[in-house]
């Protein structure tokens, strides 16, 4: 399938970017387990090497298998091409690295997964790089941090650990306003549920160990060009708009256009930093992803009726699950997510921190695991895990507090899983 923009979600799910395989037929997508490709001749390895002619050279920059998973994935969330990386957080360093440069900064949201407050506030340091961590609520605020430094904004659609829906119209107007792209973080609602490009975002990334792959096989990620922003407009972007000394002078957004973004990720960043997905790692996930609006109705469903099992509970304190009538973003996420709001929320329990560690440990059918987005039920205590590293500060306002569980329910019996919950309460409040 190519050219097939009229056909709805569930069908390009299964179809877009896959075709019989041209030399045996095939109907699934074969697992192109090669490190390179023949050249028919000099001119031909020229021509690819030149990136006159689109086609295969080595594993590193492009495969086969990657390539249907980047088309398919481009075409769920509408955009014109992807990256495929070996990780949500490679993807993160592939989004900014054709933007930044050493002095620049990237706003950021301060409500996001807690592996990327870190990445951000520490590790991007080493490039040069700095985020100025805003409170996406005030957009006010947002516009303040801006400066003439200022490359990228990003934020996550829905929020983990869940419970907070971005207001994405009104951050995608601030970055219009200020000629930057907005880079979205979709993983926790996935293209079925949202799809950023269509509320304004120039680029998505995802984690795609999560949801798309969908049952805890694989470390993957994405980053997803809109193909909608103007690289040459402010002279911000001399990687894209100015002669690349590391490509040997070229100018990726006049030779590419819309594909500039994509071309440059594949040409400089997979070839120069080599976060690579490996194509056993893209066949797993383009298996996941034939189910994934099955699988997100779903979530969505079990995640409601739980949430709202919990809420009514006496030991629970308070659930953030933007699907409940309680949730101060639960009209937005109406707006935004009209299909459902995802698996992900947090539970808040009354008796606080040592309480959460033992309602973790009571459970039997959720497993105490470092992942969300998975087939099974998934729990952790970010305070004591995923979180800990972070100040109780910076933890309060990721919504991670220490009486905070993160929950990700699965495709499970939801009663089943009331159940298990139920008597894991009893236990932690003993
Ligand atoms: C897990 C996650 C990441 C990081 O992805 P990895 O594949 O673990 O590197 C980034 N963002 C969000 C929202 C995530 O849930």
């Amino acid at each position: 399938m190519t050219d097939t923009p009229s056909y709805g979600f569930d069908t390009l799910q299964i179809h877009a970017g896959s075709r019989p395989d041209p030399a045996t037929g095939a109907r699934q997508t074969p697992i192109y387990q090669s490190t390179a490709y023949v050249f028919r001749d000099a001119e031909h390895a020229a021509a690819l090497f030149n990136l006159q002619e689109v086609g295969y050279i080595y594993s590193r920059l492009t495969n086969p298998t990657v390539a249907v998973l980047q088309e398919r994935v481009a075409t769920m969330e509408g955009g014109v091409g992807a990256v495929c990386c070996s990780s949500g957080h490679a993807a993160q360093i592939m989004a900014l690295f054709p933007l930044m440069a050493p002095g620049l900064n990237v706003v950021v949201s301060t409500r996001l997964y807690g592996g990327s407050i870190t990445q951000f506030s520490q590790t991007i340091k080493r490039f040069g790089w700095s985020a100025k961590f805003v409170d996406f609520e005030d957009t006010a605020a947002i516009e303040a941090a801006i400066d003439d430094d200022t490359r990228a904004i990003f934020c996550e659609s829905i929020a983990n650990p869940g419970g907070y829906v971005t207001d994405l119209p009104a951050v995608a107007a601030i970055a219009d306003k200020a000629g930057l792209p907005l880079i979205v973080d979709n993983t926790s609602a996935t293209p079925y549920l949202c799809r950023p490009i269509e509320h304004g975002a120039t680029l998505v990334v995802h984690s795609m160990t999560k949801y798309l792959t969908g049952n805890g096989t694989v470390t993957g990620g994405v980053v997803v060009d809109s193909g909608n922003f103007d690289w040459s407009a402010s002279g911000k972007f001399p990687s894209l708009s100015e002669p690349e000394p590391a490509y040997h002078g070229l100018k990726f957004h006049e030779t590419f256009g819309p594909l500039a973004f994509t071309f440059h990720g594949i040409a400089i960043g997979l070839r120069d930093l080599g976060m690579t997905l490996n194509p056993q790692a893209a066949h797993y996930t383009l298996m996941g992803i034939e189910t994934l609006s099955l699988r997100m109705e779903r979530h969505s469903q079990n995640a409601q009726k739980v949430a709202e099992w919990l809420e009514a509970n006496p030991h629970v304190e308070k659930v953030t699950y933007a699907g409940l009538e309680s949730s101060p973003y639960n009209a937005r996420a109406k707006a935004l997510f009209p299909k459902g709001t995802g698996g992900l929320f947090t539970v808040a329990l009354k008796d606080g921190y040592d309480a959460c560690v033992k309602f973790v440990g009571s459970l039997d059918l959720f497993s105490h695991v470092a992942n969300l987005g998975d087939t099974r039920s998934l729990v952790i205590h970010p305070a004591s895990t995923t979180h800990r590293q972070l100040t109780e500060e910076q933890q309060i306002a990721a919504g991670a507090g220490p009486n905070v569980v993160r929950i990700s329910i699965g495709i499970e019996d939801a009663d089943d899983l009331i159940r298990d919950l139920g008597q894991a309460l009893d236990k932690a409040s003993v």
